[in-house]
């Protein structure tokens, strides 16, 4: 993993700090928000991950991580945080940064019918809002 000053400080991580009201340094890595999170396991990286890799100016890592599709917005990692760093809130940034770019995670088109036919209406819609730009 090559570290330079240009990727500490690039514009990528700069915006995820301004969209998400986070500051990445006040993070001293104690994990308490990975531990916590339940979806944790399935993620590539766990939110205290994510926040490190933020701090090392991973942009590649971070944007192409499964991480911020899977976190279901619990809170659990920022009621841990003796820090009070959201890490919620920098998932958010970063899904919401990626549908901004017209980067969509789902083929609405593409989904079967017989899954549109028998998945609840509401989790269809509250899927394509997390999905779908
Ligand atoms: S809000 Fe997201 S990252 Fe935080 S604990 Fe819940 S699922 Fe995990
Ligand atoms: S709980 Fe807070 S300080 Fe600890 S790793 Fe997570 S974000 Fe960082």
């Amino acid at each position: 993993m090559k570290i330079d000053r240009e990727k500490l400080h690039s514009p990528f991580v700069e915006q995820v700090e301004r969209v998400s009201g986070e500051v990445f340094a006040n993070c001293y890595q104690c994990g308490n928000c990975t531990g916590g999170c339940p979806v944790s396991f399935a993620m590539d990286y766990g939110p205290s991950q994510i926040i490190r890799l933020l701090q090392l100016g991973q942009e590649q890592l971070v944007a192409t991580a499964n991480s911020m599709w899977l976190c279901v917005g619990c809170l659990q990692c920022y009621s841990r945080c003796p820090k009070g760093v959201s890490a919620a809130s920098i998932l958010e940034a970063l899904r919401q940064m990626t549908l901004r770019k017209g980067e969509d995670h789902e083929d609405v088109g593409g989904l079967p019918f017989p899954f549109l036919k028998d998945a609840p209406q509401q989790a269809i819609i509250s899927g394509f809002r997390k999905f779908v730009s």
